[in-house]
């Protein structure tokens, strides 16, 4: 596939958008690999110290000019959220919430010294340049994005140029753990939200090349619009404990939650065809019968057992995008191995398309025990831990169309698909608390399909080109043009 290239840089954007493209190509990298270096790991724990690469930024902003405000929750110092803002008035643009904390990497062996990670060809905590690749965890989730937006909010300062409206750059803590010290502490707390809100954001987790049904990258990019939301459920069984030396004279609640796993693990939940999946089969350019038979409700459970089994990459993402899935995730409650347990709980982790309830779930669940557990209430109970609702926004909106146009402008021939996530991020709280139009965009170089992108995220090697660096600071700054300056 022959794939040209804009040069924004050369043309009427000339000036406006990047009026110094070699230092922010230099910029850049060099707030990525910073970002790197500093091993921001979220282990879920709250003690994660994303400050330091939150200084990092704060610093690049500032060099430049531009004012700055951190907030983090008291008894979290060490986990700021950073704004910064060009112009004024309406519509809040921003770029962000950018997250600057990653997942973390384990090495062959905790106790050697120094670590080892052999899965990796580069040091994970390097920002390792290797054949025009930079090596590193958060290279593609999403410290990439957070360099390239810092980028590109500087480069639009730096232009002088007046916008329409206020255009924020956040950069947040904690979205690896779920947001709770980061893009949700700043919506929610009352005397942030005014700051911290906006009508359009733009974060993480798109701009890859979906690939045509031969695995071939194609210039069809797609931008998450919809995430599904997530309902974690306990199911907890109840016997009676007893010595494991004379088993039958208790009554083992493990072997009842083993039963609980293998029915809720062999449940599929209705067919549901969603304008997202529409469009992203669509966008696979597959053969018309194909086409038809991945949308048609009715069959589609039989189709992606068929893909499931030729090791189609299809078939897991087509389940879990059609329905409600439900997975078993953890055990709790046998502990001691001559111990017949009494008592054991079944973790399942829920996760619903738009529209989809707690309550719609939890039928669900009960519908996958079978009457026979759901029903006998002396030895099963069932209930919802917590409830996050899917969200979606549409993509006919002016947002939308200024990165079609940036897009294309960028790679030509570009076009735009809008995809749901199957997992969530902190648009959920952007969409939901914020009420915004929240997508998860970016433009990455064609060779970077879909499937690399899935890999990469929380992977191995995971790596970002420098050509994909440079698409999404002109992917970004030509956004914002489009959106917030007159022709
Ligand atoms: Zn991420």
């Amino acid at each position: 596939m022959e794939i040209e290239y804009g040069d924004i840089t050369s043309d009427e954007a000339v000036g406006f958008c990047l009026p110094d493209p070699t230092k922010a190509r230099e910029d850049t990298l060099s707030l990525l690999q910073a970002m790197i270096r500093n091993r921001c790991e979220n282990f879920g724990d709250g003690l994660c110290k994303e400050s330091r690469s939150i200084k990092v930024l704060q610093d690049y902003l500032e060099a430049h000019g531009l004012q700055t405000e951190r907030h983090a929750k008291p008894e979290r110092p060490e986990r700021h959220n950073i704004l910064s803002s060009i112009g004024s008035g309406s519509p809040r643009v921003m770029l962000g919430p950018a997250h600057v904390d990653v997942v973390p990497v384990t090495p062959d062996d905790a106790s050697q010294v120094p670590p080892v990670y052999s899965g990796w060809d580069e040091d994970p905590w390097s920002g390792t340049v290797t054949d025009g690749e930079v090596f590193g965890r958060g290279a593609v989730d999403m410290l990439n994005t957070v360099a390239a937006m810092a980028v590109a909010f500087v480069s639009i300062k730096e232009s002088g140029v007046a916008l329409n409206g206020t255009l924020l750059f956040c950069a947040v803590s904690d979205e690896e753990a779920g947001g709770e010290d980061g893009a949700k502490f700043i919506l929610s707390d009352p005397g942030l939200k005014h700051l911290f809100n906006a009508d359009y954001c733009v974060t993480e987790l798109g701009g890859a090349s979906i690939p045509d049904f031969r695995l071939r990258p194609t210039l069809s990019f797609f931008q998450s619009t919809a995430e599904k939301g997530t309902t974690k459920v306990e199911v907890k069984l109840r016997g009676r404990p007893g010595h494991g030396s004379v088993p039958r004279a208790a009554d083992n609640a493990l072997v009842r939650a083993a039963e609980v796993v293998m029915r809720v693990h062999a449940y599929s939940a209705p067919t549901v065809i969603t304008p997202e999946w529409k469009g992203f089969v669509k966008a696979l350019q597959l053969p018309g019968p194909i086409e038809w038979l991945l949308t048609f409700p009715p069959l589609l459970p039989l189709v992606l057992m068929v893909l499931l089994k030729i090791g189609s990459p299809i078939a897991p993402v087509g389940h879990a995008l059609t329905r409600l899935t439900m997975s078993p995730n953890a055990l709790v409650g046998a502990v001691k191995d001559n111990v017949v347990p009494g008592v054991c709980t079944v973790a399942v982790d829920c996760r619903t398309l738009p529209g989809q309830s707690e309550e719609y779930v939890l039928d669900h669940v009960r519908k996958a025990l079978g009457s026979d557990i759901a029903s006998d209430v002396d030895h099963c109970s069932i209930g919802a831990q917590s409830h996050i609702p899917a969200s979606r926004s549409e993509p006919d909106t002016p947002l939308w169309k200024a990165m079609e146009k940036a897009a294309s402008a960028v790679i030509k021939g570009a076009s735009l698909v809008p995809v749901m996530l199957p997992g969530g991020t902190d648009c959920r709280y952007y969409r939901g608390i914020g009420g915004a139009v929240a997508y998860g965009a970016n433009l990455l170089e064609p060779s970077m399909t879909f499937g690399d992108l899935t890999k990469r995220f929380h992977g191995e090697n995971e790596r970002i080109g420098l050509r994909s660096l440079w698409t999404s600071v002109q992917f970004y700054s030509l956004m914002v043009k489009n959106l917030m300056v007159a022709e």
